[in-house]
């Protein structure tokens, strides 16, 4: 603790705590309070740039040189922007080399006027999720701190994430890394689960959901020396910083209106707070776009505490209280998380403090939305865009809601954060697809006869 003036430290987010630990201490939680860690930086002993166009020159093909393979990184290109490692330390397996589309027939089948609309694909990344932004960041601390055991326990993408860069990475003395999944008994997309499996990580079943999975990990992390890079994990959400600062490269450095994202263990809605947090007080923006979370119904504490009970960030003095109430009541009544949307599928999530002080940043609102308004959003995203898996859609039938409760306006310039490839569950696609929603597009039968196919073509 009391690290003095470095240039990069970790400083527990509670405002009547603030313990401060050196940016190498493996610690996992605030050891005074057990809250959330943030990575602060004394910006006067960093680099920042004096204005984010000075970023625009580092988007290129990659080359060969060492600056090469990390502008052509979309989460290293911004590194002055993430400064908690010297460049030579960084981790990049190409993640952030990403797609924001500009969706204008989605936007006019939405209500939105047409150009006000942009989709963020973060499925393009190496693993088909954003996860590898952030994982890119905790490989580079794991590597710092000598770490050859990384791990996490997963609803999939994270696995699927850190075992990929665990063979990619080595340490620094040039041993393979080891990644470590724990899954639950429950429910994992079968796209996800293969990608822990193709990519060789340790992959232990433990009887028990998400939440068992994660009380487990904090205990053995000591014991068999496990670095833990859940998204509690600060430096992972360094890295998906980097999502908004693309955004807005994209946007010509323009601030939108609109930021919308599902709302799962909110890293991403974390993240998305401290990037603009931070730039703002650099200079770097002159206003901040305004941040909706989306949870779906069925596993939707964040909205039943912000929307329903009144919790504020309340200058990091939130009420811890009324969190452990909803969930003693939920626990009484026998109610967990249940989603079509498996990302999102969190009764308990972690970083909600953190997002609670986004929310406040960016004059944020949550809504919820059924599983059968997500499945429809995402069939939408495959017609009128490129497609991403159900949580993801969270995002885009959300903003059919905040359309409808006039929370946005038609001519609101919106961006919707696609969290994941559209082949992560194809199961979920599929079954969609055979059933009897909005958007339905079931195989046609028809038997080996070219006039059958004629008769079936000429009345579909
Ligand atoms: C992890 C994940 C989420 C949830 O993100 P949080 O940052 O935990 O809120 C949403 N969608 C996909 C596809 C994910 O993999
Ligand atoms: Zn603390």
């Amino acid at each position: 603790m009391g690290s003095g003036h470095k240039a990069a430290l970790q400083r527990c987010i509670a405002a009547d705590c603030g313990a401060q630990y050196d940016l190498h201490d493996p610690v996992f939680a605030c050891r005074a309070c057990g809250g959330l860690l943030d990575l602060c930086y004394d910006w006067s002993r960093c680099a920042p740039p004096r204005k984010l166009a000075d970023f625009a020159h580092r988007w290129r093909a990659p080359d060969h040189s060492p600056d090469g393979r990390l502008d052509s990184s979309g989460v290293w290109r911004f590194r002055e922007l993430l400064p908690f490692a010297a460049p030579d330390e960084l981790v990049t397996i190409g993640e952030g080399r990403t797609i924001l589309q500009q969706a204008d027939e989605l936007a006019r089948n939405l209500g939105l006027k047409a150009d006000r609309l942009f989709l963020q694909y973060e499925g393009f990344n190496p693993s088909g999720s954003f996860k590898d932004n952030g994982m890119s960041a905790a490989f580079t601390m794991a590597r710092k701190l000598g770490k050859r055991r990384v791990a996490c326990a997963s609803t999939g993408n994270t696995s699927a994430s850190l075992a990929l860069y665990a063979r990619h990475t080595t340490t620094q003395t040039g041993d393979p890394m080891q990644a470590v999944v724990f899954v639950g008994g429950g429910k994992i997309a079968l796209g996800k689960l293969a990608q822990a499996l193709d990519y060789g990580a340790t992959t232990i079943q433990i009887d028990g959901d998400f939440d068992a999975c994660m009380r487990i990990i904090e205990e053995a992390a000591d014991r068999v020396g496990l670095y833990v890079v859940n998204s509690v994990n600060p430096f992972r959400l360094e890295g998906q910083k980097t999502i908004m600062y693309r955004v807005l490269e994209r946007l010509n450095w323009e601030v939108p209106d609109w930021i919308i994202v599902p709302g799962g263990n909110l890293g991403n809605s974390s993240a998305f707070g401290k990037a603009f947090i931070e730039l703002k007080e650099l200079g770097l923006v002159d206003r901040v776009p305004r941040l909706a979370i989306i949870n779906a119904t069925g596993a939707n504490a964040l909205y039943e505490l912000y929307e329903r009970r009144g919790l504020r960030w309340n200058g990091g003095r939130w009420d811890r209280s009324a969190v452990d109430r909803l969930h003693a009541e939920r626990r009484e009544r026998g109610v967990t998380a249940k989603t079509v949307a498996t990302a999102i599928e969190i009764g308990r999530p972690v970083n909600l403090p953190k997002a609670l002080r986004s929310l406040e940043a960016m004059s944020g609102v949550v809504r919820e939305v059924s599983d059968e308004a997500i499945l429809d959003a995402k069939a939408m995203v495959g017609l009128h865009g490129y497609g991403c898996e159900p949580a993801s859609a969270a995002s885009v039938a959300g903003l059919r809601v905040l359309l409808e409760d006039k929370t946005v306006s038609a001519s609101d310039r919106v961006v919707c954060i696609l969290t994941g490839h559209t082949l992560k569950d194809a199961d979920a696609t599929v079954k969609y697809h055979q059933g009897s929603g909005q958007f339905a597009n079931a195989p046609l039968r028809c038997a080996a006869d070219i006039e059958a196919i004629a008769a079936v073509l000429a009345t579909s």
